[in-house]
């Protein structure tokens, strides 16, 4: 690596001029742009982990009406949080976008700290977060390692290592700092995010209208499609579960997660994992039984979701069921709280990805049912 930060020193200057001006002529107009406040950078960054940047703004710009600032956030529902975060996942960040929010107000005056170690002290908040935060918002000289800087630099330096490594890191770390241009981090910071997410994106770069062409060494040695150098993934875990949608008198029964759980505090339909030798409807109704103490019968396959997360694959089959006896009061295992709600209602309630496509699907048969009447 030492020949290559020898040749990122010496085209550093080039590099900055280029970049900075296909910056100023291609940056898109991302809302959060429109005045840095800390805040939204913030709420930008988090909802940008693993998200694609059209959906990020459709949520950001619904985040920002609901709760415009962070007493909003401190003081909201944890409930109307988790509606707002709904289909972006990892629904820990939510939670702790609310406990940083709340640590602001209480220490901080309200103000996003200036100071990578107070940042790094709030909850989700890690290293690049806090260098993202601190350049972009507050234009101070922290050089940002997120995927697209990182393919950027791979490619412009032909790095033939691992970048997980800890020491190619700190190198490239250190190459990142020695490019920003003084008194522009965010600028330069952005302009190389953007510029690996619209131009040298992982497939397909777009290297005809590339700014760096003359630089790139990956395109010399014809090392595009290796650069980064790919990492071995690892097998995503099998997990197949079963759940029983309940349904009595023009009602369905949702309960909510347990707040430490995973999707802590999200509604759902009761059900679980598949035990050996169970077929997914043996697992619905037993699942039920365990989370509730309902008994359900004529049970009717509704749909199979399948869900991909960063270790494992999951397979949700659900079947809409029928509670075999009278009572509707369950015994909750599982749950801090339960509800029976007209369909109509349901939209009012935040659930896992899986749980809401099977009640989309719900809703459709339905509506078709009753349009067949
Ligand atoms: S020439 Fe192609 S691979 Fe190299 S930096 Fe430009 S877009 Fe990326």
């Amino acid at each position: 690596m030492m020949k290559d930060v020898e040749y990122a020193s010496s085209l550093k200057k080039s590099v900055r001029k280029l970049l900075l001006s296909w910056f100023a002529d291609n940056r898109r107009d991302l809302p959060w742009r429109n005045g840095y406040e800390p805040y939204q950078v913030w709420i930008s960054e988090i909802m940008g982990q693993q998200t694609q940047m059209d959906r990020v703004v459709l949520y950001f710009k619904r985040w920002m009406e609901l709760f415009p600032d962070i007493a909003a956030v401190a003081t909201a529902p944890e409930q109307q949080l988790l509606k707002a975060w709904e289909g972006l996942g990892y629904y820990s960040r939510v939670k702790n976008i609310q406990r940083t929010a709340g640590l602001v107000l209480q220490n901080h005056g309200g103000q996003i700290p200036e100071d990578l170690n107070q940042l790094l002290a709030l909850p989700g908040i890690g290293p690049y977060t806090a260098a993202a935060i601190l350049s972009i918002a507050y234009n101070k000289p922290y050089p940002v390692l997120d995927a697209n800087v990182e393919r950027v630099f791979a490619r412009v330096l032909d790095l033939d290592q691992p970048l997980k490594q800890v020491s190619i890191r700190r190198q490239l770390q250190a190459v990142a700092a020695d490019f920003l241009p003084r008194g522009k981090a965010r600028l330069f910071n952005q302009a190389l995010m953007e510029f690996g997410a619209l131009v040298c994106r992982p497939k397909s770069p777009d290297c005809s209208c590339c700014p760096l062409v003359a630089h790139c060494r990956a395109l010399q040695q014809g090392t595009i499609d290796r650069r980064p150098v790919p990492v071995q993934r690892e097998k995503k875990i099998e997990i197949v579960m079963a759940c029983g949608i309940i349904l009595h008198e023009n009602r369905v029964y949702i309960q909510q997660r347990l707040p430490d759980d995973v999707w802590g505090s999200l509604w759902e339909f009761p059900g679980g994992r598949l035990k050996a030798g169970e077929t997914p409807e043996q697992a619905a109704c037993r699942e039920v039984f365990e989370e509730t103490e309902f008994s359900v019968s004529r049970l009717r396959p509704l749909e199979t979701v399948v869900h991909h997360y960063t270790k494992y694959r999951v397979t949700l089959h659900g079947f809409t069921c029928r509670l075999r006896h009278s009572g509707t009061m369950p015994v909750l295992h599982a749950a801090v709280q339960y509800c029976w709600i007209p369909l109509s209602g349901l939209s009012d309630f935040s659930f896992p990805a899986g749980h809401r496509q099977l009640l989309h699907r719900l809703d459709s048969q339905m509506w078709r049912e009753n349009s067949e009447k």
